[in-house]
């Protein structure tokens, strides 16, 4: 899909960092575009749905999906144009200083600036090496655990040995019927409390083993058996089961935007505190970043993405102000608030 309307910012990555900066920049009044290369906006968060994150500032402990789906809808305030699927893979500028941004499937896309909010890539769960698995992902085959409770009273045999293998066996214990972990070693990564928990409790641990081989329904739509091969001794195992989740890893699909000349260290773009990258009209934020009072942290990225968008701003209108007015004085929340207050006072009545 091409767009060829001229957005005053495009920002390339729909994670926690182009999410709060998609916000801001609605604060500044600036035309918005997110492009996101993966269906569902979200980012790194995706990696851990079903963890509760404490350290985003006044948010009381909240789960990866919940932080997301508050991310969307703080992004959305504004309505900037939002594109999933879309994978940047070149952005070029010409001589009138207009970005023209190219996706993997044809798209062209026009920006006055652009702000990039990679993290660390595109995630992809590393998927299972049986052949014909691929099948099984529409039913009983998961990658990730997005609602526990599906897998109430469900046989699930989990591949994996990771943190979120452990995590995964831990939660599912007290819901599913049957949980059994298998692992090529008998060492687990995560904590050794975690690890300390699974060993303890009902869940069956089988180590060194392997997943060896799925058998489907006699439709082929789920599986039904899964075998399991021992790594020292060769002899298998089958069992039945209703779900099976993979947890080998994640790769992340990096290339970063080369034909920019983008100055660089260790695969991350080099901003200043205003999170100008060496080339004029072009910023970033978030985990793609480096400068040097960087902090690794979903709260780090908000607070390069207001950066991003205050410097933005300053270079489409130099004469803006520096920053935007703070939220609980903003004319453009007016309106939005009435109806707040309006609801919050029906509540008290
Ligand atoms: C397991 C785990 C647990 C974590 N727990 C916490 C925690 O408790 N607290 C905390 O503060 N931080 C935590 N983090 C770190 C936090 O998730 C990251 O700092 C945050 O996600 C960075 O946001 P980002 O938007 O910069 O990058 P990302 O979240 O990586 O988002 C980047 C987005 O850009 C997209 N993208 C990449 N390339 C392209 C392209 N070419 N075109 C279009 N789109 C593209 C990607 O698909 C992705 O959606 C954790 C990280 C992990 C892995």
């Amino acid at each position: 899909m091409s767009d060829f309307h001229i957005h005053d910012v495009t920002i390339i990555g729909g994670g926690p960092a182009g999410l709060y900066t998609a916000f801001y920049c609605g604060m500044r009044a600036l035309d918005t575009h997110i492009i996101e290369a993966q269906p569902d906006l979200g980012g790194k968060i995706h990696a851990y749905p079903e963890k509760i994150v404490w350290d985003v500032g006044g948010l009381p402990p909240s789960s990866g999906k919940q932080l997301m789906d508050q991310l969307v809808a703080q992004a959305e305030t504004f309505h900037p144009a939002i594109t999933t699927n879309e994978k940047i893979i070149h952005v070029e500028k010409d001589e009138t200083g207009l970005f023209r941004l190219e996706a993997e499937t044809g798209g062209i896309y026009y920006s006055r600036a652009v702000i990039i909010a990679v993290g660390h890539g595109i995630l992809h769960a590393q998927k299972l090496d049986i052949e014909g698995a691929e099948k099984f992902e529409l039913s009983n085959l998961h990658y990730t655990v997005q609602q526990l409770e599906r897998f109430r009273d469900q046989k699930v045999m989990i591949s994996g040995g990771g943190n979120s293998a452990v995590d995964w066996a831990n939660a599912l214990c007290p819901i599913a019927s049957e949980v059994t972990v298998v692992h090529r070693r008998d060492e687990f990564g995560g904590h050794e409390r975690h690890v300390q928990e699974m060993k303890e409790s009902e869940v069956n641990v089988q180590t060194p083993f392997a997943l060896s081989g799925l058998h489907g329904n006699d439709e082929g739509t789920a599986i039904e058996r899964v075998l399991c091969t021992n790594l020292e001794t060769n002899e298998s195992m089958e069992k039945e089961v209703d779900a099976v989740i993979v947890n080998h890893g994640f790769q992340m699909e990096f290339e970063l935007l080369e034909n920019l000349q983008l100055q660089t260290e260790e695969n991350k773009i080099l901003v200043n505190e205003q999170m100008r990258t060496n080339i004029e009209g072009l910023f970033a934020a978030g985990d793609i970043t480096n400068h040097q009072g960087k902090v690794h942290l979903i709260a780090g990225a908000f607070v390069e993405g207001a950066s991003a968008a205050n410097s933005v701003k300053q270079f489409l209108e130099p004469g803006a102000g520096a920053k935007a007015m703070v939220s609980s004085h903003n004319e453009r929340f007016a309106e939005k608030n009435q109806e707040i207050q309006k609801n919050l006072l029906s509540k008290q009545l």
